[in-house]
């Protein structure tokens, strides 16, 4: 049994980070009438309480949500809309997960499909998103699931694959499913999130997508001081195959107001790049 909660980390600055390149895509996806699908492998409980023992242990939030005001960051209304969405005024009690952020978005021809293994946030995900017409919400395994969901009826999807990487060799795992699923369908959007905390690891994953012939891959990053060995995870980062239009430029502006509201110290960096061009 994995023991990952993701309830002892909700709102930290990996999250912040991941949410905000999720909402940037799916607030792309609306812009056309044409249905699509939002396919999340790894989906969580959906939300999270600040207030709660696991949130509190290690007050990840603090150094992540709790430093962001939305109204210093008028370029990511909508993500903020979401957190606002789920609080009282401008108190910060609660902070969403991938699932809420990208359920706000569904119009009624839109599909969702959330992935979740652990039993007891299976069952907070089902209590905290509720009984929807277009949401399956399955507690079994994403990677599996995704290939089977792939290419989707609608042609158009959005898949979020947010691991926690508690078995090394979901590295390798990720980069094999993600090669199977570009397979199966190469226009689909696909968001990967990574933690940086062996940077070795990092660059194999990038390696092998490279390597794999995938086209149109972007990278966004975020670190809150240099690479370290052995001192846990000090950035994180996005990696989207066939980004949205928009999202780069977006990305270049919103990083380095990152890095300085979060960064720790004179180490904190990030990186805009593109992996593999179009
Ligand atoms: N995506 C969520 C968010 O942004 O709010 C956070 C997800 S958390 C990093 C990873 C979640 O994946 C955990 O809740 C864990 O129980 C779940 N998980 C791990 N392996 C899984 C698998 N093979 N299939 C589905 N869920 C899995």
């Amino acid at each position: 049994m994995l023991s990952y909660r993701h309830s002892f980390h909700a709102g930290n600055f990996a999250d912040v980070l991941k949410h905000i390149v999720l909402v940037e895509i799916l607030e792309h996806m609306t812009k056309k009438e044409k249905p699509f699908d939002y396919i999340d492998t790894h989906s969580g409980a959906g939300l999270y309480h600040l207030k709660s023992t696991h949130a509190t242990k290690l007050a990840e939030f603090n150094n992540g949500i709790g430093k962001l005001e939305a109204k210093k960051w008028p370029e990511l209304a909508r993500y903020f809309e979401i957190i606002g969405n789920v609080n009282r005024g401008d108190s910060l009690q609660y902070y969403p997960g991938s699932p809420l952020f990208a359920t706000h978005f569904l119009r009624p021809k839109d599909r969702a499909s959330l992935y979740e293994i652990h039993p007891s946030d299976f069952l907070l995900l089902q209590k905290n998103i509720g009984k929807k017409r277009q949401v399956r919400i399955q507690p079994e395994d994403g990677v599996k699931g995704l290939l089977s969901l792939l290419p989707p009826a609608s042609r158009r999807a959005v898949v979020l694959m947010d691991p926690s990487y508690e078995i090394k060799s979901d590295y390798e795992l990720i980069a094999k499913t993600i090669q199977s699923a570009v397979k199966k369908f190469a226009t689909g959007t696909y968001a990967i999130w990574y933690p940086v905390v062996d940077r070795q690891r990092i660059k194999q994953l990038e390696r092998s997508l490279v390597k794999s012939g995938i086209k149109d891959i972007q990278r966004f990053e975020l670190g809150l001081s240099a690479d370290t060995l052995g001192s846990g995870m000090t950035s994180s980062g996005m990696i989207v195959i066939n980004p949205p239009w928009g999202l780069m430029k977006k990305m270049s502006d919103v990083l380095p107001k990152l890095v300085k509201t979060l960064g720790e110290d004179d180490g904190a960096f990030y990186k805009c790049d593109i992996l593999v061009s179009e």
